[in-house]
């Protein structure tokens, strides 16, 4: 027979290997759960624009005799809606491709000074249509290992939601600066702010403060999740600091060297 001992050390492994299992299941539980809600909420937004054509085509079809100008505001209508299930699609495509652990992430020493300035120049003519102005500060140049199509995309997710949500006359600043180990780009803005309890939840998949204001401005709700993504994929942070009403800070914190 085994001495007392080892028989306690058995029963110790055992309690070990079942605690492990438990804490397995739950992961497998909750990932689960998130699957159900991720697959839930596509369905749901995808079906809203359908649903949307729908009833447009349907008025259109029962109707004879429509003026002109209401047939072709119907169909401008219809394919404003076509091109909010496309943006969708396009965007959970990229989302779904980023998720996978395999998505290749092209790093190589880019300039990123230049990636924002291009940034800027490209976004310009949206910030002019509301008066904003778009300042680029720049503390020292920086180069640095990212995937260069995928920072620039970044770049303007946070720089276009910092006009989206910004008031007429306002202002919107990118900073970049740089230690020895990170460089840091700040994207801030004189807009709406977001409420403390809805900070974190920015970044969750379709997650928008206002649905009728983001589906107006032809959010989609992702941009913030595939931007986390990306920051995550290069090993990096991102920081929200908001004030309702005052305006929001992105900070997002990336290496200068990328270690695979
Ligand atoms: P959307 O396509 O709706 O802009 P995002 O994922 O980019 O989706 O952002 C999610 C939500 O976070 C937005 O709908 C908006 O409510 C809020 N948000 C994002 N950026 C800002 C900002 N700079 N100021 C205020 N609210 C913001």
């Amino acid at each position: 027979a085994k001495g007392n001992m080892e028989e306690e050390k058995d029963y110790r492994e055992v309690m070990d290997i079942s605690n492990e299992f438990r804490q397995l299941v739950n992961k497998l539980n909750t990932q689960e759960k998130s699957r159900q809600e991720f697959v839930s909420n596509v369905s749901h937004e995808l079906k809203t624009p359908i649903t949307s054509m729908k009833v447009l085509a349907d008025s259109l079809l029962g109707q004879q005799g429509l003026p002109e100008e209401l047939y072709q505001e119907f169909l401008h209508d219809i394919s404003k809606e076509i091109d909010r299930e496309n943006d969708i699609i396009t965007d959970l495509l990229a989302l779904v491709r980023m998720e996978k652990s395999e998505s290749e992430i092209n790093i190589s020493s880019v300039n990123i000074n230049e990636i924002l300035e291009a940034v800027l120049k490209r976004l310009k003519p949206i910030a002019e249509s509301k008066n904003i102005e778009l300042i680029f500060e720049s503390f020292r140049p920086v180069i640095a290992d990212v995937d260069e199509l995928k920072f620039a995309s970044v770049a303007t997710n946070l720089v276009e939601n910092a006009i989206k949500y910004n008031n007429t006359d306002g202002t919107v600043t990118a900073s970049l600066n740089s230690d020895h180990q990170y460089f840091y780009l700040k994207v801030t803005d004189t807009g709406i702010g977001i409420s403390e309890e809805n900070q974190d939840r920015v970044f969750e998949r379709f997650f928008r403060v206002d649905k009728a204001r983001s589906r107006e401005t032809g959010g989609t709700g992702l941009g913030l999740a595939i931007t986390k993504e990306i920051v995550m994929k290069h090993h990096g942070s991102i920081k929200i600091h908001s004030k309702e009403g005052e305006g929001t800070t992105f900070t997002v914190r990336i290496p200068l060297k990328y270690i695979a």
